[in-house]
């Protein structure tokens, strides 16, 4: 089962201090600087074009294209922003990634500058994780002292200023836009789109915004080339990336394989459910894309695949929930999360998450009110769509799908509080 995975982002996890740039470059790192350098910026926008790779943060845009629209006759300063905000529940593959390897990332921050023609980078890192933000500052300063940053980059002329900047801690700062006026230094809520950041994004600039794991393959593409990366993966989904398993399986972590392998597949890598328990429901990204049941285990974890079942692949968080747990209880505290969360620009989300965080309340104490299914769906249909960014159609999903596929569960809430058909010590989660 193992000849699955296929390690190259992650090929280094293991090494003794791999963070460092020694260990890195003895394992071949930043010769993919070199090879880009030598190649016309276009050509390396077409390198990563024809490779097929999509973003990894989420929405699955294609990379070389994004690339493609900075417009070069733009007389006004261009910018890459790395979007390391990491924070959609049960996400956890870009933090792993910049504290085992911060060269990746780096190396391929310097390629996908020169490739934009940006002479400014940032790093956008979520404040909380201080770690994260240490090592990828000191993997920065080791890249200015080898030369591969700054002035005149390997004598080429390219010069490239790289900040790591720490953020405060909002969900809603992952939200590209808000992050722009975060790091403008404005308070972070979302921009009317468009313009697209591709036209008028950081200081009202061209702006390329791409997710960490997204500019980490980069090297490994310009290195081996475009035909190599789309060797690997489906029809439309290509490459490999990084799964992160949470929840209730025995052997939770990051699993690199090639896009398409089905979630029956990783779970045997990871040891499978724990021990006596049994799959109940899943989502295939986060919090923010329909949960699926033990149905759907032998879907390709691909865009299209996850797209063919009604979900989004998202951001390849797969967290797992056996039979102990509530759905209920589960759907109440991703919504809590949003409600928390939500920026407050515009009323769909604002109120809407509120209310749906009183209904599923009553739902769990089993003090449920006659058409409280009715009212969460219409409140749903009324978030979806209305919002003024992903994050209030987010919270709609786990709802909508968490009633489509464990009704009764929601019906049983206008009588029964969810910890007596769920008790609390079952569940190691919720
Ligand atoms: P989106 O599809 O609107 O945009 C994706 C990217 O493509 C953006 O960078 C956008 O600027 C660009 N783009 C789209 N159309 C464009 C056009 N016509 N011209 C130029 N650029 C264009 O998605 P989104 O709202 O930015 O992100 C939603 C996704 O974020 C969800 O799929 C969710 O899974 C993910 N998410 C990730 C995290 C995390 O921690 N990684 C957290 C929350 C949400």
């Amino acid at each position: 089962m193992t000849d699955v995975l296929t390690p190259v982002l992650s090929a280094n996890w293991g090494d003794e201090r791999a963070w460092k740039l020694h260990n890195y470059e003895r394992r071949g790192g930043y010769q993919a600087l070199r090879k880009a350098l030598a190649m016309e910026p276009s050509a390396v926008v077409a390198e990563v074009k024809e490779s097929g790779l999509r973003g990894r943060g989420g929405a699955g845009f294609p990379t070389g294209m994004k690339w493609s629209f900075i417009p070069q006759n733009n007389p006004n300063p261009k910018y890459l922003v790395v979007n390391a905000d990491e924070s959609e529940p049960g996400t956890c593959k870009d933090i792993p990634l910049m504290m085992a390897s911060p060269h990746t990332l780096v190396e391929g921050v310097i390629i996908a500058s020169y490739a934009i023609r940006a002479s400014h980078a940032f790093i956008y890192c979520r404040g909380e994780v201080l770690h994260v933000i240490r090592r990828l500052q000191q993997a920065v300063r080791e890249a200015y002292s080898a030369g591969y940053a700054g002035k005149n980059i390997l004598g080429t002329g390219f010069d490239l200023e790289i900040v790591v900047h720490a953020g405060a801690g909002a969900y809603i700062c992952g939200e590209e836009t808000a992050l722009l006026d975060s790091l403008e230094g404005r308070r972070g809520q979302p921009r009317l789109r468009p313009p697209f950041p591709a036209v008028a994004g950081l200081y009202a600039c061209p702006t390329v915004i791409n997710n960490v794991e997204s500019i980490a393959s980069v090297p490994c593409i310009i290195g081996n080339g475009a035909e190599w990366f789309s060797s690997m993966g489906t029809e439309r989904s290509k490459g490999m990336t990084i799964y992160s398993l949470s929840g209730h399986v025995a052997r939770p972590g990051q699993f690199e394989a090639p896009m398409g392998i089905t979630l029956r597949e990783l779970l045997d890598l990871s040891g499978g459910m724990r021990e006596g328990h049994q799959m109940k429901f899943w989502t295939p990204g986060g919090s923010s894309v329909p949960m699926l049941t033990d149905a759907h285990l032998d879907i390709p974890l691909d865009y299209e695949g996850v797209a063919s079942v009604k979900s989004m692949l998202g951001t390849k968080a797969l967290q797992c929930f056996d039979e102990t747990t509530s759905v209920v209880r589960t759907v109440l505290r991703w919504t809590e999360f949003y409600k928390h969360e939500s920026c407050g620009k515009c009323t769909p989300c604002r109120e809407g998450t509120w209310w749906l965080v009183q209904i599923l309340k009553r739902l769990e104490a089993g003090k449920g009110e006659e058409g409280d299914i009715e009212k969460l769906l219409d409140l749903c249909e009324n978030i979806l769509g209305r919002a003024f960014c992903a994050l209030g159609d987010g919270a709609t999903s786990p709802i909508t799908s968490g009633i489509q596929y464990f009704r009764e569960e929601f019906e049983a809430g206008m009588h029964t509080p969810a910890w007596e058909l769920f008790p609390y010590e079952r569940s190691s989660i919720f």
